[in-house]
């Protein structure tokens, strides 16, 4: 059998999955190499409990280098094009060849495509940023609270749902929720709209009931950071909304990576078209898995970006490239199934799961929410930051 080279780029969570995978699965004379730009893993679910003053920033992050110990080569460079037809990435300083690539390069995020937003709103999708917003909510003396989801597809659609629920809890313990209002501003017709209405439905509720405002339909296109003011697109029904704030939360556009538009693998925002059942792109031996692929449901509405699915992507792909290497045929497909903690605050959360490759439309449920499912929030971020590494 001959020695093989594997290449994964992004050292995030499907990159890290396929990455411990695949090593446990090949023998040591196939080589793992494994680029991010980044020296470290950060554990992005936790930026919430970050937010909220309830982790330090130290202890959600993991160095890759440890990946070294397990036979998985780690380099810390940046990817800046990637050659599918050369079987070739290039980085700001090196080339790679490679038998396999496993693109795993995850959602750039851009504030810049929205004039005005970065000036003094908090992005809760930035590390940096969260540990200001920390700091910013101690300081805040009452007002309107803007959560901004810019534009679409977003990783994460819980996540500003579930920002709302535990500032509701943050104020209320500091007896100043009456002097808060609480905004969510969305694109979405309903919160979490592609796991369905009946999940967006109860979320809705629920946001009613903590007393939290849900605009849905609305597009953010500029911030006014000397007045405070948000200003959203006219439609063919209304015209242009400008809404006041005090403190501003956002999730920035997001889109694909430079080296994916670059290289032609993507489309036009740096998404890459996969096969949903095999992670496989239109180049040989090339997949793409987790935020940087696409994969347009039956519902015609586009798989959520979220962690999960890079994870069990993950897993299919190390699983039948092992099979592969090994001389077996692959017999693992993603089957759409996945699952999501929602932060409720108060120690509780919700729980959805289902398949999101149901025919017409996800089929998604919710547990009753619960402390059972905010302690297994907490345990399963220990077993990831353990787990890999
Ligand atoms: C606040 C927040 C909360 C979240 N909560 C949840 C949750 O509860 N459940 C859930 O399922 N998902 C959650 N997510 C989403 C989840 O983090 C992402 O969907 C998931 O990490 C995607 O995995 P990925 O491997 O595709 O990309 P990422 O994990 O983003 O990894 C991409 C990696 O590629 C590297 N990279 C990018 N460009 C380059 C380059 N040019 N060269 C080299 N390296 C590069 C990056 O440094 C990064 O390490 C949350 C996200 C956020 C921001």
């Amino acid at each position: 059998m001959e020695n093989k080279k594997i290449l994964i780029l992004g050292g995030g969570t499907g990159g890290l999955v396929v990455a411990n995978e695949l090593r446990k699965k090949l023998g040591k004379e196939h080589k793992i190499i494994l680029i991010d730009k980044n020296d470290k893993h950060i554990y992005a679910p936790s930026f919430l409990w970050l937010m909220a003053g309830n982790r330090k920033a130290e202890n959600i992050q993991k160095q890759l280098e440890a990946l070294k110990r397990k036979g998985i080569s780690f380099v810390n460079e940046k990817v800046t094009s990637i050659l599918p037809d050369k079987k070739t990435v290039k980085t700001e300083k090196n080339e790679f060849s490679y038998d396999y690539l496993i693109i795993s390069l995850g959602a750039e995020l851009a504030p810049e495509n929205i004039k005005g937003i970065s000036q003094e709103g908090y992005n809760l999708y930035k590390l940096e940023d969260v540990e200001r917003l920390r700091d910013g909510l101690k300081d805040f003396q009452g007002g309107k609270v803007a959560i901004v989801i810019s534009s679409l597809p977003f990783k994460c659609p819980a996540a500003p749902y579930e920002t709302a629920f535990l500032l509701d809890e943050y104020f209320s313990k500091k007896g100043m929720r009456k002097k808060i209002q609480i905004n969510i501003f969305t694109p979405e017709t309903l919160p979490m709209p592609s796991a369905g209405p009946d999940i967006g439905k109860r979320i809705k509720s629920m946001l009613e009931e903590r007393n939290i405002n849900f605009n849905p339909e609305v597009q953010l296109i500029s911030v006014d950071a000397d007045n405070k003011e948000l200003k959203f697109k006219e439609s063919k029904d209304a015209a242009a909304k400008y809404e006041k704030y005090d403190l501003l939360i956002f999730i920035p556009p997001h889109r694909g990576s430079n080296a994916v538009i670059d290289s032609q693998l993507g489309n036009e925002i740096g998404w890459i078209p996969v096969d949903k059942n095999t992670l496989k792109t239109k180049y040989p031996d090339v997949f793409a898995i987790g935020d940087a692929a696409s994969i347009i449901l039956d519902s015609g509405k586009p798989l959520p970006k979220a962690g999960v699915f890079a994870h069990f992507e993950a897993e299919v792909v190390a699983e039948n490239l092992a099979a592969e290497i090994n001389g077996m045929a692959p017999t693992k497909t993603y089957d759409g199934k996945a699952y999501c903690f929602l932060e409720l605050g108060y120690g509780k959360a919700g729980f959805a799961s289902g398949n999101f490759y149901a025919k017409p439309v996800p089929l998604v449920k919710m547990k009753k929410p619960g402390r059972i499912w905010h302690l297994g929030k907490v345990l399963f971020e220990k077993y990831w930051l353990w787990k890999w590494f």
